[in-house]
């Protein structure tokens, strides 16, 4: 048995000029998260179409619900443009419906072919004539049914009942690549979903301070990383030595400056990581005034030994929104598992607020901590995580 999806491109048809590379990067990304299963897509304006075994349903509907540029998708019947068969398809669809305890329902028909017999209401009074006559049992609502049932004439014909939302946005690759700062927070892993969602394709750098902090904590971000990598198809993850050069800012002479300097440090070594793979921006979880070092001010001076662009996503949400997505996109159980990540252990008592710009620049330079940050990027150990151990986390096997 063969299961058929009807999937609906999002913004992809907004974009007119570049329109074909966007609809290219989808089907490519769909048959890369579907590699080694055989399947057809089919593409018609405005909907993709996927024909695949039945035992591969539900990751399908998985796969297609995590990719960026999919706006919904729906299990449909494909059926022959004659009346007889769009009706026949419209009573299965209704009578799985009616499995599922559904009472009431409405027929929406959108008619693109206009050399079908019936039009768009007549085909909607037909199909709901029907599925009435065949299941006693249902009653029309059009105000708050149990399930809409769509009839589409196209180049075929489809009906479907349920449209589940996909992630939107644009598909993985099309803005190119950004480098995410994972920590084992609740935020950073939601920024990484944002900006995945808006085309980027994403690599994830983890800075580690071992033995400040455990080797669990590295092992917390390995499967935030994931997790993530559901959405992004795969994923990168650099983890990066950073005791050294902790250490080293732990020894000079301004404590309350440490987190400033080691997020500085960060984006230095950020930095490198990007340029050697061709990354066009950096992502952080930062959002305004949540911590000391999230601050106007201090963000000034944490992104400042970066030229690219810093994306944070989350910089006007609030923290009952970011932990809503957290535990929309899978990551929240995971990011609230008690191993602390190395800013907190380090963080100075009393944190600054206001820092001169100049001077605490010039106090960066003065730490000199360029050579032992070019050895933690040297050192640094990049693992792929494929997105069939994505799916495995998620529970499905083969
Ligand atoms: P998160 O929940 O993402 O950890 P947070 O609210 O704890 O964020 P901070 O600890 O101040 O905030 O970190 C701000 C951002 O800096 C994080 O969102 C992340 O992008 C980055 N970051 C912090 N620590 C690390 C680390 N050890 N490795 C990589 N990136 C980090
Ligand atoms: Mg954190």
């Amino acid at each position: 048995m063969r299961s058929f999806f009807l999937i609906k491109p999002g913004e992809i048809e907004l974009k007119l000029g570049n329109k074909r590379e966007f609809i290219q990067r989808l089907k490519e990304q769909i048959h890369l998260r579907l590699k080694g299963i055989q399947l057809e897509l089919e593409e018609y304006p405005g909907r993709f179409f996927l024909s695949i075994d039945e035992e591969y349903a539900d990751l399908a509907l998985f796969v297609l619900q995590h990719c960026p540029g999919v706006n919904g998708v729906a299990r449909a019947i494909k059926t022959v443009k004659q009346p007889e068969m769009v009706i026949a398809a419209a009573i299965q669809c209704a009578r799985e419906q009616r499995e599922r305890d559904a009472k009431t329902f409405k027929v929406e028909t959108r008619r693109s072919d206009k050399s079908f017999p019936l039009d768009s209401y007549g085909t909607t009074v037909a199909a709901a004539d029907a599925i009435l006559e065949d299941n006693s049992t249902f009653s029309v609502n059009v105000h708050n049914p149990d399930f809409t049932l769509m009839i589409e004439i196209r180049e075929r014909a489809y009906v479907y009942a349920n449209t589940l939302p996909g992630p939107r946005g644009l598909p993985t690759g099309t803005q190119g690549k950004g480098l995410l700062l994972l920590s084992g927070g609740i935020d950073s892993p939601v920024a990484g979903y944002m900006m995945a969602r808006r085309g980027l394709a994403l690599e994830a750098v983890y800075f580690h301070t071992y033995p400040y902090t455990s080797i669990e904590a590295q092992q917390k971000v390995e499967r935030l990383a994931t997790r993530l990598a559901a959405w992004t198809g795969g994923i990168y993850l650099w983890i990066v030595p950073f005791t050294e050069v902790q250490q080293k800012i732990a020894k000079g002479p301004r404590e309350e400056t440490n987190t400033l300097m080691l997020r500085m440090a960060m984006m230095t070594a950020s930095s490198h990581i990007a340029r050697r793979i061709n990354a066009k921006a950096i992502v952080t979880g930062e959002s305004l005034g949540q911590v000391a070092s999230q601050t106007a001010e201090n963000m000034r001076l944490s992104q400042s030994p970066s030229a690219l662009p810093i994306f944070r996503p989350l910089i006007g949400t609030d923290k009952e929104e970011t932990v809503a997505l957290a535990k929309k996109i899978g990551t929240y159980d995971i990011s609230i598992l008690p191993y602390e990540d190395c800013c907190v252990l380090f963080s100075p008592k009393h944190p600054i607020l206001k820092p001169d710009f100049q001077e605490l620049a010039d106090y960066y330079a003065s730490l000199e901590l360029e050579p032992l940050i070019v050895e933690s990027v040297e050192r640094a150990e990049d693992t792929l995580i494929p997105f069939t151990k994505s799916l495995r986390e998620y529970g499905f096997h083969g």
